[in-house]
């Protein structure tokens, strides 16, 4: 026993037996968690002669920083756009499933909506930590309705909107209020657009770009004004065009503001993206990509026929279609699927491929002090995983709260 705890006597957790990602690394070294934060051992050892109060033996998992998801529309039964049902209940029920595919933090979404929606759902779900409840809250991305009428995708045209007057001013009409909004994503084309880019960035809100039919200029212009995230790169924008290589020539401009990186979002389910241009994307600009599910209703769900509000939809492996078509319904791969899918389609490293659902979504909100590593005094929101990336265990501020049954 230590004779003098000086700085706290609060338990203190070590994981041995693990290869723990750190600075972009596996590194065979024992992690040490004291009241939820990653400790420095060398503080420890000097005060404390390495003492832990519970040890925990990892049988040789990897330890990777627990997976953010900045971009998730439901799951398990679940729309967060669709006003009829309990939200929050929705939005517990969907964080505690996907604590099983190593997300300890998201950021529920809610597609294009009328007001109603918004001024009904926003107040309603806090930004909050995770726990053994589920996996915790960073705020709403709010994917629309300022978007492009050409690149609508699935979202209702009749709820589109543009900014018609001093910009901010439609935004707040439309969403009521700000609070709990972690990220927007907009068509930077729309007139007007500009100063609203500048504003959310003001108030701490990602902008994001996407459903938008913009060029290059117009793309580059939003990031000068803030913006830093593309939604779903390839999918609901311009194809690229060697002569206007429209929203994705982001990815390669030489017209960002220095030190800063531009992020984008990759559905990797090998059905949304073509395998091809995963690796274009992930070639071109390695530290800005960031997975993302794009869950639906459907995500979680077993194969077979679900009735989700007004469509029977059919799920057969990764694939959820209108019912008796091939009409794809949406994502629903969960996170650990769209890892190992990037790690075998692109030929990255494991270490690349969780940084991509970890350090660089947590870098895209800002907030990459406390989540998205394993830096010392970091929250010790963790993921434990095999050498195939399988989810082991999942923890939230050094506690478990999932273990995969034996
Ligand atoms: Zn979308």
């Amino acid at each position: 026993m230590p004779s003098n705890k000086s700085v706290s006597d609060a338990p203190i957790s070590q994981f041995t037996n693990c290869w723990i990602l750190r600075e972009h690394a596996l590194q065979r070294e024992d992690l040490w968690v004291r009241e939820g934060k990653i400790l420095d051992p060398e503080k420890l050892f000097f005060d404390e002669q390495g003492y832990a109060d519970q040890q925990v033996d990892c049988e040789a998992s990897i330890i990777a920083p627990g997976f953010i998801d900045v971009q998730i529309n439901g799951g398990y039964g679940v729309d967060f756009s669709q006003p009829s049902e309990d939200v929050t209940a929705g939005v517990s029920l969907v964080a505690k499933k996907i604590l099983e595919h190593g997300v300890t933090s998201f950021c529920p979404t809610l597609v294009t909506s009328p007001p109603a929606v918004y001024h009904k759902v926003l107040p309603q779900i806090k930004v909050h930590n995770g726990g053994p409840h589920g996996a915790g809250v960073l705020g709403f991305h709010l994917e629309g309705p300022f978007i492009s009428l050409e690149k609508k995708g699935a979202h209702p045209e009749r709820y589109l909107r543009t900014f018609r007057s001093g910009g901010i001013e439609d935004l707040m009409e439309a969403y009521g209020s700000l609070d709990n909004v972690a990220m927007v994503t907009l068509a930077p084309e729309l007139p007007r657009t500009q100063s609203v880019v500048r504003e959310l960035c003001q108030r701490g809100i990602t902008v994001s770009l996407g459903h938008s039919v913009a060029n290059l200029s117009q793309a580059e212009d939003a990031v000068q004004h803030g913006a830093s995230f593309i939604t779903h790169l390839f999918n609901a924008m311009l194809p690229f065009h060697h002569r206007d290589p429209g929203i994705v020539g982001l990815l390669t401009s030489d017209q960002i503001p220095g030190g800063r990186t531009v992020f984008y979002g990759m559905i990797a389910d090998g059905i949304h993206t073509n395998p091809a241009a995963l690796r274009i994307a992930h070639r071109a600009h390695p530290s800005g990509l960031v997975l993302v599910t794009d869950g639906i209703t459907a995500m979680g769900l077993p194969p077979g026929h679900h009735t989700l509000g007004q469509q029977v939809i059919e799920i057969q492996g990764l694939h959820a279609y209108v019912a008796g078509t091939k009409t794809l319904s949406g994502s629903i791969a969960t996170m650990d699927m769209c890892v190992q899918h990037f790690k075998q389609a692109s030929g990255c490293s494991v270490e690349e491929a969780l940084e991509a659902a970890s350090l660089h979504p947590a870098q895209l909100l800002g907030i990459s002090h406390k989540k998205g590593s394993l830096d010392y005094g970091a929250d010790a929101d963790l993921v434990l995983l095999d050498d195939a990336l399988n989810i082991r265990a999942t923890y939230i501020s050094g506690e478990e709260v999932w273990r995969k049954q034996a």
